[in-house]
């Protein structure tokens, strides 16, 4: 596992920005977190990438724990801050060269250069930062982060305030870079999963929502009855869809899943397939408002 969070809560003085959240990310691919403002997407990537701690919960980045190996997990990690705060006084080279220093990188003149070709900063290489456009300024952002050939990168908002050329361009390095590493990326914006994620997590409020294929959050249907079905065990996604009277299945979390159906007389159905399948249903939940007015927010 890339990324594996497990029952993490983190509480700033009086807030919870993170209630009991867990998720895994494989290695190779590339998983979008999507949420709306204050939902707690730069929370969880700050404490993933070690600045700061959690206040409950474990963490481990490519088997290593962020509490007791952080060194490691810096090592196998790259960052790119929301506001991607890079020294605009600085030269592109320059802040580069510093980044590489922090890492100890060895061949550091070559492993610039190679990162400038990779993330198309070549024109503007000799420029100081301050003098970038946006999209000019999230690759040497990409750059930093890829200095020390991490496995694992975490963006966070990688593409927001860009313009449409720029935000096309960006997406589509991201893409390329993803062909080689493990990328968790954070966006408020439903078209961005879209475009670049095969898979999306979805945070509100400091909990998960969903987390499911990207295509299959869109057969969420507004007005379809759903259940919120816990299970003692994982269960196959293509045997709930067999269940007579669903019409579609979102997993939520690892044993946790959304059944849209038909009408509420299938609980019955639902327990029958538990018994067959030697399952404990632990609870069914008809679900409120939440799936839905969170993704209509972030559809919207
Ligand atoms: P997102 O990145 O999804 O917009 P954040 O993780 O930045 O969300 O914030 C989650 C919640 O935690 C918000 O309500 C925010 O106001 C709060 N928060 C974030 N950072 C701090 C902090 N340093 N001190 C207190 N509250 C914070
Ligand atoms: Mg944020």
């Amino acid at each position: 596992m890339s990324i594996e969070v497990k029952n993490v809560t983190k509480i700033y003085s009086n807030q919870k920005a993170l209630d009991n959240v867990s998720f895994v990310v494989n290695p190779g691919e590339i998983v979008g977190f999507l949420g709306p403002n204050g939902a707690g997407k730069s929370t969880m990537m700050k404490i993933i990438t070690c600045f700061i701690p959690q206040t409950e919960g474990q963490i481990k980045v490519c088997g290593f724990d962020v509490t007791e190996q952080p060194i490691d997990v810096k090592r196998h990690v790259g960052y790119l801050p929301e506001h991607n705060p890079l020294y605009l006084d600085m030269y592109v080279k320059e802040y580069l060269d510093f980044t590489a220093g922090v890492y100890k990188i060895s061949n550091k003149k070559e492993r610039i250069k190679e990162m400038i070709e990779m993330v198309g900063l070549t024109i503007e290489q000799n420029k100081k930062i301050g003098a970038l456009s946006k999209g000019y300024r999230q690759r040497v952002g990409l750059a930093q982060a890829m200095i020390h050939n991490p496995d694992v990168l975490i963006l966070d908002e990688p593409t927001t305030g860009l313009d449409p050329n720029q935000l096309e361009e960006i997406r589509n390095l991201i893409k390329q870079i993803g062909k080689e590493k493990t990328i968790m990326l954070s966006t408020h914006i439903m078209q961005e999963v879209d475009a670049i994620c095969d898979r999306t997590i979805i945070i509100n409020k400091g909990k998960i929502v969903a987390d499911d294929l990207t295509k299959d959050l869109h057969n969420i249907k507004s007005n379809a009855i759903v259940l919120i079905v816990e299970f003692d065990k994982e269960v196959n996604k293509s045997q709930l869809e067999k269940i007579d009277g669903v019409l579609n299945v979102l997993n939520k979390t690892s044993n946790t899943w959304f059944l849209e159906i038909t009408s509420d007389n299938i609980r019955n159905n639902i327990y029958q397939f538990a018994m067959q399948n030697e399952l404990t249903v632990l609870t069914i939940q008809k679900e409120t408002q939440s799936l839905e007015s969170v993704f209509k927010n972030l559809t919207k």
